[in-house]
């Protein structure tokens, strides 16, 4: 249902959640009239939409929903008020246990320890809820009513509580807004990336091999490669140096990082190497230290910047796996920045601009947030204090919106967010510049200032993309599976009419690849018809077809993806156009 992307979730804003929590509980009613033994779990309000739990003898039926949606219907129009309640907290566990609502009871029992509590009612409905709610059960519009789905669900999220019956339902003010929603899912799951992923052969992952790791097929593969081959030349001209660092490390030095005391969790267990233990990397970082580290540093040599696509392993629960979005084994593009203090304004204003220019490269909007001390933070206030400045004024120096994330910084330092909004108007985490007072403490970090003291650099943590495996499962969405022709696998695909034209389409596809551009050849016994229609399935940016009159002419067919006309051009016009299309790195389909 919701949150099928990784996604994070725009703040519903408190009216929609009210209406939507509210047409939660006229769900329940309807839901405890038709199947009285239902016992009530909870039923908020989410992204989208809302849920509610039941304990119930035999799971629902899909049927069931449509007897619901009646039920609901009937409610909305008898308008009856929500009327709110207050109760001592002993005397609501007297009441629920009165209507046989244990779930109610043991949540009072064991969760609500406060004197008072509030109870909502409408006709003979009584839930234990917060609110608040609209004033009546007609305020609700249900021709912008659906309910979606049954799932099985376990009390409080716990494997090991009761599995309970939960009911996806979405509301929206009127029967327009419930259909365009509907429209955006279905969008949503024609772009899934897991299935747009095998359609296109691009990557997958392997119950064999284990879950949570991806295999790159190789069209996936040369997309990731042109994206890091951009991505390297890019730092190349923002000045940063490529390293490489090993993928297991001894179990010290993430110790001295401090990873194994507060990120072990998300660490695999160690590996025996001559007695000692080593851990494959959760993070570059420290490996980028040491490098820094390897000798003395003056503050004339920064600041250094090191960017590595850097492979680290997470442990992720299997049940929060998904597709490229989740995994256990990702590529990051990493980099480190090193600096004075004095030069870390600059340094800042170089990221955002350098995140910004990427991030539009691949046709996302953004938003900024800053983020600031959290109630528990290391260090002391004053250099809090100072680095958030530093990090308000390079963004005002360029001049960039941004909303402030009060209390939103990790332990050890403030960062600038990025939220990528993509072609559907969802949301996606995207890219961080994180500032670091922890490990430059921990690792001793030192430089030769001006003035002959050694001082402790400022350290950057930074990624534009964030891992490969996610930006590019992300992209495949953003695109709907169709890449600019600067990334697309195959760029054209050369089409035979007959067995007539086999060699000259040959000459095509060698003039193509000979332009620098990817091509391959449809030669097959097919119908062409059929050749074009898979060129669009694949979403091949160019199908150009040849016939008899095209190889007398010395020409081509030229369609363009998602185009219905055809014009012919000579080859060399089309390895011009396309190569143009490949610079400009325009959007395939509709256009900056
Ligand atoms: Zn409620
Ligand atoms: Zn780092």
């Amino acid at each position: 249902m919701s949150g099928e992307y990784v996604s994070d979730s725009h703040p519903a804003d408190a009216e929609l959640e009210r209406y939507r929590h509210s047409t939660a509980h006229i769900m329940a009613s309807a839901v405890k009239s038709l199947s009285p033994e239902a016992k009530l779990g909870f039923g908020p309000a989410i992204e989208d939409g809302f849920y509610y739990d039941f304990d119930v003898p035999e799971p629902f039926s899909p049927e069931f929903l449509g007897e619901v949606e009646a039920r609901m219907a009937a409610i909305i129009e008898a308008d009856e008020p929500f009327e709110r309640q207050e109760m001592a907290r002993e005397e609501a566990i007297e009441f629920f246990r009165g209507r046989g609502e244990a779930l109610k009871v043991e949540h009072l029992e064991t969760d609500l320890l406060d004197g008072t509590v509030t109870l909502y009612r409408h006709g003979d409905f009584v839930d234990l809820c917060r609110g608040p709610h609209l004033a009546r059960t007609g305020e609700v519009n249900p021709a912008g009513v659906k309910l979606l789905s049954i799932a099985g669900a376990y009390w409080k999220g716990d494997a090991r509580n009761r599995m309970l019956q939960r009911i996806y339902g979405t509301a929206w003010k009127d029967k327009k807004e419930l259909d365009a929603y509907l429209e955006r899912v279905e969008e949503a799951k024609r772009r899934d990336h897991r299935r747009l992923g095998r359609e296109l052969d691009l990557y997958n992952t392997y119950e064999d091999s284990g879950p949570g790791l991806v295999m790159w097929h190789p069209k996936g593969s040369k997309v990731r490669a042109i994206i890091e081959d951009f991505w390297r030349r890019e730092h190349e001209r923002a000045g940063y140096d490529y390293v490489y660092t090993p993928h297991i490390a001894r179990g010290g030095l993430f110790e001295r990082s401090g990873h194994l005391e507060k990120f072990s969790e998300m660490m695999y267990n160690p590996m025996d190497i001559d007695g000692i233990d080593y851990y494959l990397k959760p993070m570059n970082c420290p490996a980028h230290i040491l490098i820094y580290s390897s000798r003395g540093r003056s503050y004339r040599d920064l600041p250094m910047r090191f960017c590595e696509l850097g492979t680290v392993y997470r442990y992720e629960p299997s049940g929060t796996l998904h597709g490229m979005l989740r995994v256990r084994g990702f590529t990051q593009d990493d980099a480190h920045i090193f600096c004075t203090p004095e030069q870390f304004e600059d340094e800042v204003v170089g990221v955002l601009d350098f995140v910004e220019m990427m991030m539009r490269t691949f046709h996302y909007t953004f938003t900024r947030y800053l983020a600031t001390r959290p109630e528990k933070y290391l260090g002391d206030a004053a250099t809090w204090e100072g680095a958030e400045a530093g990090l308000r004024r390079a963004l005002e120096r360029r001049g960039s919106d941004y909303v402030v994330d009060d209390g939103g910084g990790v332990f050890y330092g403030p960062k600038i967010d990025y939220k990528l909004i993509d072609a559907l108007g969802r949301e996606w985490q995207g890219p961080t510049v994180q500032l670091d007072f922890n490990l430059p403490e921990r690792f001793d970090m030192v430089y030769m200032a001006p003035d002959g003291t050694r001082k402790r650099p400022v350290m950057i943590h930074r990624a534009l993309l964030g891992s490969m495996e996610r930006f590019i499962g992300g992209l495949v969405e953003h695109y709907a599976g169709a890449f600019p022709v600067w990334l697309a696998p195959v760029q054209a695909r050369v089409m035979t009419v007959t067995d007539a034209q086999r060699e000259y389409a040959e000459s095509v596809v060698g003039r193509l690849k000979e332009a620098g551009l990817r091509a391959e050849l449809d030669g097959r016994n097919e119908k062409v018809g059929l050749k074009i229609r898979e060129a669009q399935v694949q979403k091949v940016p160019y199908s150009l077809v040849v016939g008899d009159k095209e190889v007398a002419a010395g020409t081509v067919a030229v369609r363009k993806y998602h185009t219905k006309t055809t014009e012919t051009c000579t080859v060399e016009d089309v390895a011009d156009r396309l190569c143009r299309e490949a610079a400009s790195k325009e959007l395939l389909v509709g256009g900056d």
